[in-house]
């Protein structure tokens, strides 16, 4: 047994080349019957060091199972033994032999075209198929090993969400520039190869498309690869997202709406003939195009199911749904109220036009604004990138009585935007009443009549992948 164990990262005195962080440990579970406590750390699993969560699982699948772990000054350690039960423990994070970091460049990434001053972990920049797996956060795979496919297979970790941005090799590597020295296979970066290796596991995938660049001519040549491919589940185009922060960045620019319609026109091409042959459309559009196109969004139908959300395929629709068409509006509101909705540029035309049918309620006084981004710059449009200062800088105290924020602002199961502020530091500096508007149209029409938000949380939002996430590339 060991005797002298650190609960760090780095290699300790037993050798450990990682260890895992226990956040809880459920009460009267085998592991509190044995002594282990929260801060305590996981050595090993059946003598093995467990590199994530993933490992820890397979381990426990098998029923027997030993597990070492030592307290957070390394000096005692415990064993205990489970049968079929789980032993209690909720970790600090998923991984735990640290992220597999991204071995590329490219030049629209949105870590390297972030402002400095926020927390670290937005400047992550994490290429881990586990987390991938886990998360459904998008990788471009050029990092794997030969081991890292296998244990893919092996663990079926299937859906996996990848990064393609062109079927072409060549093409590819212009895009992702990919670093040499960290391409541990060079096998790794042939796109093709990787998801022919790969085909037993479900793949979700997507193109950052750039004008001009992997659009056109060379993305009909990639959807007609993807779609051949019979793991390919979906293909989602998004248009490349930039910020203002890009010196030493090469110039690169965004959809003009001339552009931007093409793209429709050449995907909607496209779903009209796999509709038809395979009856699904397999390749989604983000709701950026259409809102820069200025032409209206598809129908939820069109969406089958909403499977790329996350990546701004659909976040639209299924906010809006069919309107407020048959929801009871009262004719006043008592006590008369000020109620203030912020969004992003590209959005909030949208909603303003959505909410419309409110403006007919008595003593209900209400605005959308469409809040500039002076975080990113004003090029960045969409919501879910508008940080708190973003709301200080455009938002009066006192002007309204309720300041409803969308959850895209908000970072998953918490009260914090993007910058660390929080509502209550909202709260504070602007004298009003701050929440999160609700999920969908109906939910957020409901708390404007109320004057009582919902207090629901965002259901997703930035995470530590989270700027590439809200951008929707990476
Ligand atoms: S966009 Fe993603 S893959 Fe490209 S450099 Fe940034 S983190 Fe790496």
């Amino acid at each position: 047994m060991p005797t002298s164990l650190r609960p760090t990262t780095a290699p300790n005195p037993a050798g450990a080349p990682y260890v895992a962080p226990i956040r809880e440990v459920a009460p009267g579970s085998p592991a509190a019957r044995a002594g282990v406590a929260a801060g305590w750390s996981l050595v090993s699993v059946n003598g093995a060091w467990v590199s994530d969560i993933l490992a820890y699982r397979r381990e426990l699948g098998r029923g027997e199972a030993s597990l070492v772990a030592c307290d957070p000054e390394g000096e005692r350690s415990v064993r205990f033994e489970v049968a079929w039960e789980d032993p209690g423990l909720e970790f600090d994070d998923v991984i735990f032999d640290g992220l597999r970091l991204c071995a590329n460049k490219c030049e629209f990434c949105y870590v390297h075209q972030m402002p400095k001053g926020f927390r670290k972990s937005l400047y992550v920049m994490d290429d881990d198929f586990r987390t991938s797996f886990l998360y459904g956060s998008f990788v471009t795979l050029t990092n794997l090993t030969d081991a890292d496919v296998a244990r893919i297979l092996d663990e079926h970790l299937s859906p996996l969400y990848v990064s393609v941005h062109s079927a072409d090799d060549e093409l590819r590597g212009d895009m992702l520039k990919w670093w040499r020295l960290k391409v541990r296979d060079p096998r790794a970066t042939r796109i093709r190869d990787m998801l022919e290796r790969l085909e037993p596991i479900d793949l979700y995938t997507q193109v950052v498309a750039q004008p001009g660049r992997n659009d056109g001519a060379a993305l009909d040549g990639t959807i007609e690869y993807l779609v051949s491919r019979p793991n390919v589940q979906a293909v989602a185009v998004v248009p490349v997202g930039l910020t203002e922060h890009r010196r030493n960045l090469p110039e690169m620019r965004g959809y003009r709406p001339e552009e931007a319609a093409a793209v429709i026109d050449q995907v909607e091409r496209w779903q009209a003939r796999l509709l038809a042959e395979r009856g699904s459309r397999m390749v989604f559009l983000a709701d950026e195009f259409y809102l820069v196109a200025g032409r209206p969004l598809p129908p939820a139908e069109s969406y089958e199911g909403f499977a790329m959300l996350e990546n701004g395929v659909g976040m639209v629709r299924d906010f809006l749904g069919e309107g407020l068409a048959g929801f009871a509006l009262p004719a006043r509101v008592t006590p008369a109220r000020r109620v203030l909705c912020v969004s992003g540029t590209l959005f909030a035309p949208q909603l303003r036009a959505a909410l419309a049918p409110l403006a007919a309620i008595d003593g209900l006084t209400l605005e959308v604004r469409a809040l500039v981004n002076r975080t990113f710059g004003a090029v960045t449009t969409v919501t879910g990138l508008l940080a708190g200062r973003d709301v200080l800088t455009q938002v009066r105290p006192g002007e309204a009585d309720l300041l409803l924020l969308s959850p895209s602002m908000l970072k998953y199961g918490t009260e914090t935007l993007l910058d660390d502020r929080t509502l209550d530091d909202l709260r504070r500096e602007l004298g009003m009443a701050v929440a999160v508007g609700g999920q969908d149209l109906r939910e957020l029409a409901q708390s404007i009549i109320e004057g009582t938000p919902a207090s629901s949380l965002p259901q997703f939002g930035y995470s530590t992948h989270a700027v590439k996430e809200a951008a929707g590339q990476h």
